[in-house]
């Protein structure tokens, strides 16, 4: 079996969780704050607030942002339902932009056109949250340009993203955002089993965020709300949090990974390199790199030219599948979903994600993935193509 991705851990890893498990804390102690700061200097953002999910880590920072009821948040349909489930747990209403058919990351130009189009009608968003599909970084310049332009707020989803660069610099530093939200699930490129992180340079999100990790409870003195000095306080509820909180445990694991970051995505680049060449002779479409970016590579997405193959979508999945390369799809249209239907979504909304949806298939790309894996899968996937 060949999965599409999986996580790489070694003794050092192991050593490190054992560490902690030996330790006095197994929560709350000191390790999460050394694998934030390990982050935030690795990304060269300001403050670093870890969580137990990206998911949680996209509903705090929206929460942060202050996003409420009667707002709108708009994203990629071509992302994880999380990017999208963020706006709606803070009450607020999803809306999509097409996607580019180079890179399929939200495009710039529909944004921009939307923008202007709903400006003179309807309700900007207050939030927008551009996803840095397969480790690719989206046009960030421009989206912050329309930002300004259009008074929004930027949530980064780099879920698959931590290790890539935009123009030469971290993804992750938050240059063109608000916050920046990464994932340690075990399939994206470093892991802490569950876990995810929120970045940002503004103080008071990331005050809100550390706050809304943790029941919205305090010890800060400064923060106290004023009672009779009789009562003893040592902390107070101010707002309404969660339990998001990461522990020691998941956190040892990230910091460890953290040594190896550049590692894993300099060998996921050696890897996609390999695929590329070998593919130059199919009819599948290999993932195109924009200039700017530096992918960490968390996917390696072809696209069939369907037009040129003898089989379906459908089927071609089913052969790898049933060959034990466990290929996935990258992403079914979020709107799609039975859930947003019911919200009065339908086909065809985003004709760009809905064509490169019916296209494409994730193959395994990850660092203990095997030449002789590697040929495997193309070997398949050729014959599959070609009979
Ligand atoms: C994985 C992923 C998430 C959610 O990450 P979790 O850490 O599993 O909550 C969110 N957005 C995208 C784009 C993802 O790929």
């Amino acid at each position: 079996m060949i999965p599409y991705g999986r996580q790489n851990i070694n003794q050092a890893d192991i050593d490190a969780v054992v560490d902690v498990l030996q330790s006095d804390f197994l929560t709350q102690g000191p390790v999460v704050p050394a694998f934030e700061k390990a982050v935030a200097n690795y990304c060269g953002a300001q403050h670093s607030v870890a969580v137990n999910s990206a998911t949680s880590a996209l509903h705090i920072a929206c929460l942060a942002i202050g996003l409420g009821t009667a707002d709108v948040v708009w994203t990629t349909p071509t992302t994880f339902v999380a990017s999208a489930n963020c706006a709606l747990y803070c009450g607020a209403t999803v809306d999509f932009v097409d996607i580019d058919p180079r890179t399929y990351n939200l495009r710039v130009e529909r944004l921009a056109a939307k923008l202007a189009e709903v400006e003179k009608y309807g309700k900007l968003p207050k939030v927008v949250i551009p996803v840095h599909l397969a480790g690719q970084s989206c046009d960030m310049k421009a989206i912050h340009a329309l930002s300004q332009k259009y008074g929004f707020k930027i949530i980064e989803d780099a879920s698959h993203a931590i290790g890539g660069r935009y123009n030469e610099e971290p993804i992750g530093n938050c240059r063109y955002s608000d916050i920046t939200v990464f994932s340690f699930h075990p399939v994206k490129i470093i892991t802490t089993g569950e876990g995810g992180m929120a970045l940002t340079n503004d103080k008071q999100f990331a005050k809100r965020m550390r706050l809304l990790r943790s029941h919205g409870i305090t010890s800060d003195a400064a923060e106290l709300q004023p009672r009779s000095p009789e009562e003893l306080w040592n902390y107070q509820q101010i707002d309404l949090g969660f339990n998001y909180r990461m522990t020691d445990i998941h956190a040892a694991l990230g910091l460890s990974q953290m040594q190896r970051l550049d590692e894993f995505v300099i060998k996921r680049h050696t890897i996609a390199k390999r695929y590329d060449q070998m593919f130059s002779s199919l009819p599948v479409v290999t993932p195109w790199q924009h200039p700017d970016s530096y992918s960490s590579y968390h996917l390696y997405v072809i696209r069939l030219k369907l037009a040129e193959i003898n089989k379906t979508h459908r089927q071609i999945y089913e052969v790898l599948r049933t060959a034990g390369i466990l290929v996935n799809l990258h992403y079914i249209p979020v709107y799609r979903q039975p859930y947003y239907e019911k919200m009065g979504f339908s086909v065809g909304y985003c004709p760009e994600a809905e064509q490169y949806y019916s296209e494409v298939i994730s193959i395994p790309i990850y660092p203990g993935l095997s030449e002789a894996q590697q040929n495997h899968v193309v070997n398949v996937l050729r014959k599959a193509i070609i009979a």
